[in-house]
């Protein structure tokens, strides 16, 4: 029986809810300029613009077509039922784990659903697309809100917290993540050094040279509610799931 479990989730389990993804084919940087709605420097430059991004995204959301899958669902029921400790990380900036019950869940890259002051950084819920209304509360003059997401060039966040999992985690499995960008590309590297077992479930097997012991082909909707009976029956997760 696993003792401290550690999850990423990146793209591929959003996208089988039917958001659109960032990186793949037809994804949105293929449309939009990162250096103009992804970095500190293009909303410097056009914060409206950036605003207008996020807030196609946050539309998105709230068209009320996009639930969480069986795979958000799955790991909900893995946080309640698993008793030793658990740690979602996930790169997406959606709030499809915590629809699905998620609650040990850290956003790495932020979250669509929060403004942020640039100045504190304290972060605020926002009940309705990105605005100059929005502003913070906690500073005279009150500052503008930014979308609280991490830009390229910008630190991801909660990565001590993360560390400190990876370190005493016995168990790590990524979901839908190319595993290519770093810090979380590394992620890995720390369980596997430390000795816990490493899984992998994506669509398509991504990496040749991939550090993960185990490597599941397939749907996370499909694999990960699998995963998750296995795990909390006690089995050993292998690769003939
Ligand atoms: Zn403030």
């Amino acid at each position: 029986m696993y003792q401290q479990i550690v999850i990423l989730t990146g793209a591929g389990i959003s996208a089988e809810s039917g958001l659109r993804t960032f990186r793949d084919q037809d994804g949105l940087w293929e449309e939009h300029k990162i250096e103009e709605v992804a970095t500190p420097e293009g909303y410097a430059s056009n914060p409206l613009l950036v605003e207008r991004f996020y807030n196609d995204r946050w539309q998105q959301f709230h068209n009320g077509c996009i639930e969480p899958n069986a795979g958000h669902t799955a790991l909900a029921k893995l946080e309640q039922q698993f008793e030793g400790e658990l740690l979602v990380v996930t790169q997406n900036i959606d709030d499809l784990h915590e629809r699905a019950g998620s609650k040990r869940l850290l956003h790495m890259h932020g979250e669509l659903s929060k403004g942020r002051c640039p100045r504190s950084q304290q972060t605020f819920i926002l009940r309705e697309p990105f605005g100059p209304r929005h502003t913070c509360t906690c500073c005279i003059p009150a500052q503008r809100l930014r979308p609280h997401v991490v830009w390229f060039g910008e630190m991801p966040f909660g990565l001590d917290r993360i560390q400190h999992a990876l370190d005493s985690c016995d168990l790590f499995i990524a979901i839908g993540t190319s595993g290519t960008v770093y810090p979380a590309a590394g992620f890995v590297d720390t369980a596997n050094h430390h000795g816990a077992q490493t899984v992998e479930v994506n669509l398509v097997a991504v990496d040749r040279h991939s550090q993960f012991q185990y490597h599941l082909e397939g749907k996370a909707s499909e694999l990960v509610p699998k995963l998750v009976d296995d795990i909390l029956s006690g089995k050993i997760v292998n690769n003939v799931l």
